[in-house]
């Protein structure tokens, strides 16, 4: 027996997984319930308690649009609604709101421009602010004035911490094995082939694959496991509610009809219909501060952004949203950001080989993409390949990490 004090011995890696998933954000939850449908044996670990609100996956909304100026996050998109439709189907119940979604910003922005046309969006070219009870403060768009307003049915709400517990609860379903309060500190090749993950518990699990989905915490664990460097910034962003003006609870609703919206000028803000609570509706901002998601600060240039986004709202809202008094809810959430704002999706390469697959950096707007992204992961581990994705007509080469070397801006240069 080992004395007070001594290292504990370490235990044998318990037998039996074909494909072990880190992290149980929605990458890591919609990959477990992809590879569990193929049959596969999966287990699916969790550092934090399931449905933690410390990642980048939990809270009430997040943003379902086509409106993408990449062809290869549209083609993703429409295959991640597709996924969407089947997953509700298999549990039951909805975690999509469908709604109008509205781009607009200045008309010299190709991105807007981009996004706009592969979304197939009509600009608005009668009164905006008849929409919506008037709800938008903009007058008539007239095609010289610089501005763009543009209308689709592509748009909707995801109700967030709903969604990671519906592919949790039926990647379960289909046989996955959950831990959660289970910290992975390695990932090691087997000598009998596949993988060896440890945790910090002294536990080690073998799986002839591993899927990595770590959101913010990439860089540090993927750096130790295997010496990558990967240029993922996580960043403190806040996802902010604002007060409706009384009487006007209805237009903003969801149930009205009222949009998504995505306002591409600076600051870029975006906002969902008054949905999850009533009276309140969210809008917030892209960006914040760089942050260690081991050491958070938690109010770190929390009061510049929200005094951005109530300038923007007494600008573009003011008869329907009540900024002067503050945001009523502001909840913390965490960016993974990788400098061309592109996914990183793709083998780690190294010792580890093709035995680790990478998904992480999905830069503020992976959420919607969750189901698809998930497919692709289960499909790498499992064929080695994504036939997915190919039949999709989305190229896997722009979310490789080679696309860093020698080129730290990685896509940016391309596009
Ligand atoms: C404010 C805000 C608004 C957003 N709005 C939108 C939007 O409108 N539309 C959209 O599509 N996207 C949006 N996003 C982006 C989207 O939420 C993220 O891209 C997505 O949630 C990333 O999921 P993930 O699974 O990669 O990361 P996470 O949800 O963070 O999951 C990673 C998990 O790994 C766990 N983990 C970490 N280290 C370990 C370890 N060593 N061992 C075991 N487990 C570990 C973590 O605890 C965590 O649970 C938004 C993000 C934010 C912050």
């Amino acid at each position: 027996m080992a004395g007070a004090g001594a290292p504990a011995a370490p235990r044998p890696a318990r037998p039996g997984f074909d494909v072990i998933v880190v992290g149980a954000g929605i990458m890591g939850s919609c990959t477990a319930h992809a590879a569990a449908s193929r049959g596969s044996r999966v287990l699916l670990l969790e550092r934090f308690d399931l449905l933690h609100p410390l990642g980048s996956s939990h809270g009430d909304s997040r943003i379902i649009r086509d409106a993408y100026a990449q062809p290869r996050y549209l083609r993703m998109v429409r295959l991640a609604r597709r996924l969407w439709a089947a997953a509700e189907a298999e549990a039951g119940y909805r975690v999509l709101t469908p709604t109008p979604h509205l781009s607009m910003g200045p008309r010299a922005c190709a991105a807007l421009a981009a996004a706009v046309a592969n979304d197939g969006a009509e600009e608005v070219r009668d009164d905006l602010g008849s929409r919506w009870g008037g709800a938008f403060a903009f007058t008539v768009p007239d095609p010289s004035d610089g501005w763009v307003t543009a209308l689709s049915d592509h748009g909707g709400v995801l109700s967030a911490t709903k969604a990671v517990a519906m592919f949790q609860s039926l990647a379960v379903a289909k046989g996955a094995v959950v831990r959660d309060n289970t910290e992975v500190v390695g990932i090691e090749k087997a000598p009998e082939g596949g993988v060896v993950v440890k945790a910090s518990g002294g536990e080690a699990y073998h799986g002839s694959k591993c899927v990595v989905t770590v959101g913010a915490w990439a860089a540090k664990l993927l750096g130790s496991v295997s010496g990558v460097d990967l240029p993922i910034t996580p960043l403190h962003t806040l996802h902010l509610y604002w007060r409706v003006r009384p009487g006007k609870e209805q237009s903003l609703s969801a149930s009205a009809g009222f949009p998504t919206f995505s306002s591409y000028g600076d600051p870029p803000v975006y906002g969902t219909p008054s949905l999850e609570v009533p009276g309140l509706i969210k809008i917030s901002c892209d960006g914040g501060p760089p942050c260690d998601p081991d050491a958070r600060d938690w109010l770190a240039g929390d009061a510049e952004v929200t005094d951005r986004v109530a300038r923007w709202i007494q600008e573009a809202m003011p008869g329907h949203v009540d900024a002067a008094g503050g945001p009523v809810v502001r909840q913390s959430c965490m960016c993974a950001m990788t400098p061309d704002a592109d996914f990183v999706v793709d083998f780690l390469g190294g010792e580890l080989g093709r035995d680790v697959v990478v998904g992480v950096g999905f830069s503020g707007h992976g959420f919607k993409m969750g189901p698809a992204v998930g497919r692709i992961l289960a499909e790498m581990a499992i064929d080695g390949d994504s036939q997915t994705a190919a039949e999709a007509g989305v190229d896997l080469g722009f979310f490789r990490i080679g696309r860093f070397d020698g080129n730290p801006m990685g896509n940016a240069k391309k596009d």
